[in-house]
């Protein structure tokens, strides 16, 4: 019998979100920072004062830790990722916490690491059994502050040792964003964990470093083991655990050409986004941290095409004051000048839910108060984040953006509370740019029937197909169990893009895109031949984007969106896509990054 078939561990495949792209090959390291569970332990009651006391002391030592690794991360990963750890001193001060701990030490007459542990436990559990994602994801902070206190407690060093000298894909349950940030950048492949979502501080700091990352598999942790061969997929969110030899070959070839491509493409960065007969589309780029900014300018955004500012507030989970905002607009305006920086006002609630603004439970979030209804709910929240922006744009090419609206009632309360405090700003004799551009995202199917009057009163259009698909095709944008019916291609969809355009055009404005589907290469062509006139995706896809269109001509691109407007079904929809894009770009491998379809990423 064949004695590498028998030692060969069974292949395991497991599905996740993924959270940051790329592929990743190689060993795994199960990373298990264990809670240190104290046992309970009674004290006497002339114990109490030092027991206090010892808190006292571990709260200390755990605030030059915390400080520390902020300083690391501010240095090396940039002052959003750095506030992460300021929302950890927070937690660290957490006066209920602390009050109900020392109370329980006073009562129960338990030690300090007993009486911390079970108050801690108890908000973690609490966090990790709400429903919506946001506030699971932050128990992983909870845990984080909690057991570098009680390791300060044990007297234990805080520290993040990771046993590995060579390059590693960490598998975790979860992993905090201490531990990643302590991990040496060289020596980490990838991150796999079973809790997690895309709004997790672990997903964003994945993506600022570059790492590819797959999150929520669920019990990954207990199934993978540490020195074992494992392989991520970033893109798609597979992750398989022992790959047989001939699948680790598979992958091996689909990383190399995945960094060919790239590589590749780079040859093309600093070339506009022009067909072979001279027409040309803004390339711009999507970010949610000011940080991404840099990977835009790498890969050559023509400008920020969507700043999604609610993570300013998710990041810190409360809202930047005006200084703080106005200091975020100015440094990315300055940064990209002369290049546009659009930025769109909160879009929270939904799947971003904000803790402190009480909103109360909804049975379905993402047609509740979220978005600008938030804003025009709370005007002082509104006005300070416009008087940021406006502010802001005294030092650079900002253009103001709002999301969700549905008609002209809505724009007409939005213009109104911008020009007061666009007068408020006149009057105290505070710089702007009196001509910045005003616009709104079309992602509402309501928006697309009013776009010809929307377009009256605007400077440009941004369509979001992130929610048009969702409310066009009422397929829910996160619910696993209708992706299929989530159609970027869909005949209905291909519709209302060109009459969004029509609307923009006839107005004379710019109409651009900042939904995914602007970054799915099966897309580009019909696109293109629709007429955008800029289309705004994650900086990683901006390199595939721009190849398509320098490969055919414009001419050709209307032709095909032309055809593309009689289809009928989807069906019928994705295969002229498919057909047309392995014949026009079959020496590209651009099949291998595709998420959006599910036939293109079979194999990956
Ligand atoms: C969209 O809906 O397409 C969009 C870009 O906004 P978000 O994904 O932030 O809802
Ligand atoms: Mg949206």
């Amino acid at each position: 019998m064949n004695r590498e078939r028998k030692i060969q561990k069974k292949e395991i495949t497991l599905k996740g979100i993924p959270t940051s792209p790329g592929i990743a090959i190689g060993k795994t390291l199960l990373f298990g920072r264990k809670m240190l569970i104290p046992d309970q332990k009674n004290i006497e009651i002339d114990q109490v004062e030092a027991e206090l006391e010892r808190i006292g002391t571990a709260l200390e030592r755990t605030q030059r830790n915390i400080e520390k690794t902020r300083d690391k991360a501010t240095k090396e990963l940039g002052e959003i990722v750095g506030r992460i750890f300021e929302s950890h001193l927070l937690i660290l001060e957490d006066e209920i916490l602390l009050d109900e701990a020392r109370a329980k030490i006073r009562s129960k007459l338990v030690s300090a690491d007993f009486a911390y542990y079970s108050v801690m436990k108890k908000t973690y559990d609490s966090l990790l059994a709400q429903k919506k994602d946001y506030f699971r994801e932050r128990a992983d902070d909870i845990r984080d502050v909690g057991m570098r206190i009680l390791m300060n407690l044990s007297g234990e060093t805080d520290k993040y040792e990771f046993q590995t000298d060579e390059p590693v894909i960490v598998v975790a349950r979860i992993i905090t964003p201490s531990e990643i940030v302590h991990i040496n950048r060289e020596l980490l492949l990838g991150v796999v964990t079973d809790l997690g979502g895309e709004t997790s501080h672990t997903a964003i700091l994945t993506r600022a470093l570059e790492v590819p990352a797959v999150v929520g598999l669920k019990k990954i942790s207990l199934l993978a083991q540490s020195t074992e061969i494992s392989v991520v997929n970033g893109n798609s969110g597979k992750v398989i655990l022992n790959p047989t030899p001939h699948h680790q070959e598979i992958y091996r070839q689909k990383q190399k050409r995945y960094l060919q491509f790239y590589t590749q493409l780079a040859d093309l960065n600093g070339l506009p986004a022009e067909t072979t007969d001279g027409h040309r589309v803004k390339l711009m780029a999507n970010i949610e941290l000011p940080v991404e900014v840099e990977t835009a300018q790498n890969h050559s955004a023509e400008g920020i095409g969507l700043f999604r500012t609610e993570y300013l507030y998710l990041v810190n989970n409360q809202f930047p004051s005006e200084e703080e905002q106005f200091i975020e607009y100015k440094r990315l305006a300055e940064k990209m000048a002369p290049n546009p920086v659009t930025i769109r006002t909160f879009d929270l609630g939904g799947d971003k839910a904000p803790a402190g603004l009480e909103i109360g439970r909804e049975a379905n979030p993402f047609m509740g108060l979220r978005a600008i209804r938030i804003s025009l709910a709370r005007p002082e929240l509104f006005k300070t984040q416009i008087r940021a922006i406006l502010r802001a744009s005294a030092f650079g090419n900002i253009r103001l953006m709002f999301p969700l609206v549905t008609g002209m009632d809505e724009l007409r309360k939005i213009k109104r509370v911008f020009r007061e405090v666009k007068n408020g700003l006149i009057d105290e004799g505070v710089a702007f740019k009196p001509d910045i551009q005003i616009g709104i995202m079309i992602e509402v199917p309501s928006a697309v029937i009013m776009a010809p009057e929307l377009a009256k009163e605007v400077d440009f259009f941004s369509i979001g197909t992130n929610d048009l698909i969702q409310f066009t095709l009422a397929a829910d944008r996160g619910n696993e169990m209708v992706a299929h019916l989530f159609q970027d291609l869909h005949p209905a969809i291909l519709r209302m893009v060109k009459m969004t355009v029509n609307a923009g055009h006839n107005q004379g404005i710019e109409v651009g895109m900042c939904g995914e589907m602007a970054g799915d290469p099966l897309a580009t062509v019909i696109l293109l031949g629709l007429g955008l006139d800029q289309m705004s995706v994650s900086p990683l896809a901006l390199p595939e984007v721009r190849k398509i269109v320098r490969s055919i001509s414009f001419t050709e691109a209307e032709k095909f969106a032309e055809f593309m407007l009689t289809k009928k079904t989807y069906k019928e929809s994705i295969r002229e896509a498919e057909k047309m894009m392995k014949e026009k770009f079959a020496d590209l491998p651009i099949w291998f990054t595709t998420q959006n379809n599910e036939s293109l990423t079979k194999d990956i």
